[in-house]
């Protein structure tokens, strides 16, 4: 045997284990003590159970008094459809329940509670008192129960349920909690504290129940602390109970049919933050807690919101319940459901969706502008709205404001999704109206007395397309596409390159999202065309300038038999403008008769292209593209849009974007302030000897602001469509574009050798 010094109290130990205790059944009643002490820990807990017990009850109305933090009274009152007056007997005993037959029922179960404990655990530490009444009974019964069964109301007396007078109804009073357990009241905190947390689960509920009205308060006072009616909306009952974050949250409403889920809640806005995070979740209906679902939330929000502030979220999922296990914890504080990762992964996806469309209001930093340029005057309205409601400085010429509400993905391929096809007004300009293509059918519910209009979708017919978008599917790797759309995306791996990590089931990728984009754009191209809505330049850019600046950069060989420049730049203006009906009608491009560029399409909702690559698009649209044949047009036509709108990393040596929403839902401001000089005309983008003459440069901050703004776009803009939208092309698998670079199981075979 080893030998062990032993302390003293270790020899004493050691004495009771040589002389084992007998094992001994414990007593009923503290069995049923010590689980009534894990599923009630404290007055809110408890007050859940009863309002849970009320809402099943089919209660609209439900008020809550309490004393001494709920220590000394807990008592609720509804108009649910009582007990009969044959079950009061049984209510308080563990295991009865009126919603649950067989063990089947489990896994279906609809309602609250399911496990017949509640009552009974607090009849264990409290003494309770239930009076109530059903629709077709007389009278109302009153009861008092103590550790599971019925007790006299005073000693001596009959302990069965007295007829006494009362409304259908039920009216639950629990004193002196653990008045039992004087170790788990000691562990509570003060009364107050308490009372702040019965406030809370008041609160969740009350805001969860739209229908139900709520009152709470302390017993003996006449202003109760909530106080919601059963006619208010869910939005109501925010302002009621949480007062100006009402007018700063945003709705979300979404099915996912194949997690089994929807999705319901509001979220604040990018301008509104808290000290501290608020978060109520419901799941079934129930207020549970998922950390996991919070960290998520908050993770997105770091993006929005200044450092250390936090959102509001009030989110309801409802999930098939065969899905959810609501058994793993006592309290039923926390539940389990399948696929965790993925609902909230999807959950994630549609507050980021909701924030981007919605940050009308939003400020972002952006490249600054080019050296020696100054700020435009159309814009600073603009900028000085965001200044006010962001509180922060932002120089005029940093500003970028990114629409919002403009067109989804699915908008494309869903023609219940209707487009709104009217290009902004835009007074200057007055060949703003939209030509009705004979060749397409236009999907003619628009009534003008309809104060929202509603948005026509053009449905394509044209052969050209058909075929291109058929071709698609002809040269798809499925492989690749499958892999895209269950991608998770990890990460940008350099600011500088076009390369980024992503993760399909065991394997991490590097793929060059320039090259994706690049052949996704061009299928938004192929999906969008006819139905684009508008990104509008606000200073129309000048062809002729910036095909000549092209030309000029273009390392071309000088002894080449070339044209002049300035006769390339004309050729390729006449040939926009001859095309110039085509161009707004199908692509959203307005080509304006002085040969300026004026729109341009909106392809992706919240995205714009890099202005630093327009000179070389608009000097392609002349050299590239086919404007012989219709199909041959469509299809390179699209490629140079492919090729312009492929997300490049930012270049602060150059020009700066800076993209402004519209009221229009689907169309976004976009200028170029790098090139405008006094007259507010756009000038040809700086050559590199005059930057030096200057003094503006990019501080550290406004790099990191743009750069965080360029990969925020990879991620929540070029991913997501990658994952729903895109039809990846044998070339793309074959040329090396998506790289596996690990595999989880060969880690875990090579960690395993160590
Ligand atoms: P569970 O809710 O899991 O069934 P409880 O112990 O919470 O178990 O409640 C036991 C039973 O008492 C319920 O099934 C229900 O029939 C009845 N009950 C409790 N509270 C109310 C109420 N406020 N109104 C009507 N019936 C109630
Ligand atoms: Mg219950």
């Amino acid at each position: 045997m080893n030998s062990y010094h032993l302390h003293e109290k270790d020899a004493l130990t050691m004495t009771d284990k040589t002389n084992p205790r007998p094992i001994r059944r414990l007593n009923e009643t503290v069995v049923n003590r010590i689980a009534a002490g894990e599923i009630i820990n404290r007055p809110a807990n408890a007050l859940k159970e009863l309002i849970e017990n009320s809402l099943d009850a089919g209660a609209s109305n439900i008020q809550i008094t309490v004393k001494d933090g709920g220590l000394k009274l807990l008592q609720i009152l509804d108009n649910g459809h009582g007990i009969r007056k044959e079950d009061m007997t049984i209510v308080c005993e563990r295991f009865t329940t009126s919603k649950l037959k067989n063990f089947e029922d489990l896994s279906n179960i609809n309602t609250y509670g399911f496990r017949g404990e509640a009552l009974a655990s607090i009849s264990h530490v409290a003494h309770v008192t239930i009076t109530t009444k059903t629709a077709d009974s007389n009278c109302a019964y009153r009861a008092c129960y103590s550790d599971g069964k019925l007790v006299p109301a005073k000693p001596g007396t009959n302990a069965e349920p007295k007829a006494c007078a009362g409304n259908t109804g039920t009216q639950i009073t629990a004193e002196d909690l653990f008045y039992n357990v004087p170790t788990r009241r000691k562990a509570l905190k003060s009364p107050s504290d308490e009372y702040n947390r019965i406030l809370d689960v008041v609160n969740r509920y009350a805001i969860h129940n739209s229908g139900v009205s709520f009152t709470c308060k302390k017993q003996g006072s006449n202003q109760a602390e909530v106080n919601t009616l059963s006619m208010s909306s869910v939005l109501d009952n925010i302002r009621q109970i949480y007062g100006s974050i009402a007018s700063e949250l945003l709705g979300l409403s979404k099915s996912f049919k194949k997690l089994e889920f929807k999705l319901n809640g509001y979220i604040s806005n990018a301008n509104y933050n808290l000290k501290k995070m608020i978060f109520l979740l419901f799941i079934n209906h129930r207020a549970v807690e998922n950390s996991s679902l919070k960290k998520a939330i908050e993770s997105i929000y770091t993006t929005y919101l200044p450092k250390n502030t936090h959102p509001f979220a009030y989110l309801s999922l409802e999930i098939n319940p065969q899905n959810v296990d609501v058994n793993v914890h006592p309290t039923k504080r926390e539940v389990r459901f399948l696929n965790e990762d993925e609902v909230i992964a999807a959950v994630g996806d549609a507050i980021q969706e909701s924030l981007a469309g919605a940050n009308s209001s939003r400020t972002f930093l952006t490249q600054t502008l080019l050296p020696g340029a100054e700020s435009i005057e159309t814009n600073t309205n603009l900028a000085e709205n965001s200044i006010k409601k962001s509180g922060v400085k932002v120089l005029n010429y940093k500003l970028v404001r990114t629409d919002s509400r403009v067109q989804t993905l699915d908008d494309f391929c869903n023609p219940d999704n209707t487009f709104n096809m009217q290009p902004k007004d835009n007074p200057k300009k007055g060949n703003n109206n939209f030509p009705n293509s004979s060749k397409n059918i236009v999907n003619s519910n628009v009534g003008s007395s309809n104060l929202k209009r509603k948005r026509e979708r053009f449905d394509v017919r044209l052969t050209s397309i058909l075929t291109l978008r058929k071709r698609l599917k002809e040269i798809e790797h499925k492989g690749l596409t499958e892999l895209l759309a269950n991608h998770t995306f990890v990460g940008c791996v350099d600011d500088s390159l076009t390369l980024a990590l992503v993760q399909h089931q065991t394997k991490l990728y590097m793929v060059n999202y320039n090259v994706l984009s690049e052949e996704l754009f061009y299928q938004l191209a192929l999906y969008g065309f006819h139905n684009f809505g508008f990104i509008h330049l606000s200073i129309p850019a000048p062809i002729r300038e910036l095909t000549i600046f092209a030309l000029e950069s273009c390392d071309h060989d000088k002894s080449e038999d070339l044209k002049p420049n300035e006769e390339i730049s004309q050729i390729i203006i006449d040939q926009l403008i001859s095309r110039k009906e085509m161009l707004l009608e199908y692509f959203s491009m307005t080509i304006t008769e002085n040969g300026e560029l004026a729109t341009l399409p909106l392809m992706l909702k919240g995205y714009a292209p890099n202005l630093d690559k327009l000179p070389t698009f608009l000097l392609r649209l002349g050299t590239e593209v086919d404007w012989e044949t219709e199909t041959g047009c469509f299809e390179t036509l699209s490629r140079e849009l492919g090729l312009f709108y492929a997300p490049e990393p930012p270049n602060f040596s150059n020009i700066s974007t800076s993209i402004s929403n519209n009221q229009d839902d689907n169309s976004m401001d976009i200028c170029d302030t790098s090139n405008v000089n006094k007259d507010n005309s756009l000038l040809l983008p700086k050559r590199k000897s005059s930057e030096k003459e200057t003094n503006l440069i990019f501080t550290e901050q406004q790099k990191k602001a743009e750069i965080a703004r360029y990969k925020w776009q990879i991620e929540h803009l070029i991913f997501p469509t990658l994952k729903s939208q895109f039809i990846a092309p044998k070339s793309i698998a074959e040329n090396g574009h998506v790289l596996q670079i690990a595999n989880l199981p060969d880690l875990y075979r090579i960690f395993e050798r160590c």
